[in-house]
């Protein structure tokens, strides 16, 4: 259900520099193509979970209501179906707008309080990053000790389940060629 605005939001509040940001990244610009006709919100599967629809989304980016929309569980809770891309009639890049916004997000520390899919995504990323293959069990403990360690510790027991099914081992694996990756990683960010 979308979220009702309670507060008031001046112009002098509102940040340009953050849809021009926006308009700049691959796909970015076709949100200015957007109509509202609210097709994207209609097709998601997700949109009932989410605080501010896709298509609340797409206003308030190409506004400039940036504090509001990377503050959102939205962004985060998007699966990166596509199905709001494939049904939109004006060929905006939903999805990839979406990404861009939990990468802005990610950088700018700026996503939503003990939620835990932002932090589980850097884990994550970290752990491919330094080992090139992903522990479950090193992620999810890394992520819940940072959000609520009182939920961790319930955990316990189905992680002492899976592990004498040898379905999440502790050991630790990497891949040979670490130093290639963290160039290749490094070149696809922009870097060395
Ligand atoms: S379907 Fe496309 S045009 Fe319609 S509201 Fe969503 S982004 Fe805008
Ligand atoms: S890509 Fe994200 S926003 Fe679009 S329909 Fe799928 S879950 Fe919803």
């Amino acid at each position: 259900m979308e979220a009702i605005q309670r507060t008031v939001k001046y112009e002098a509040d509102l940040s340009p520099q953050f849809s021009e940001e926006i308009r700049h990244l691959p796909g970015g610009e076709t949100l200015w193509h957007c109509i509202q006709c609210g097709l994207c919100s209609a097709s998601c599967p997700l949109s009932i979970y989410m605080d501010y629809t896709p298509r609340r989304i797409m206003a308030m980016t190409r506004e400039g209501f940036k504090e509001e929309v990377l503050q959102s569980k939205t962004i985060w809770l998007c699966a990166s179906c596509y199905a709001c891309t494939v049904f939109c009639p004006q060929q905006v890049e939903i999805t990839h707008i979406m990404y861009h916004l939990k990468q802005m997000a990610i950088r700018e520390k700026r996503y939503p309080r003990n939620f835990p899919i932002p932090v589980l995504a850097r884990e994550f990323s970290t752990w491919v990053r330094n080992h090139g293959r992903v522990s479950e069990f090193w992620v999810v403990f890394r992520t819940w000790r940072k959000i609520a360690i009182g939920r961790l510790l319930r955990m316990i027991p189905q992680g002492l389940k899976l592990m004498r099914l040898r379905r999440l081992p502790i050991s630790v694996h990497s891949i040979r060629q670490r130093r290639q990756l963290k160039k290749l990683l490094a070149q696809m960010n922009g870097g060395a």
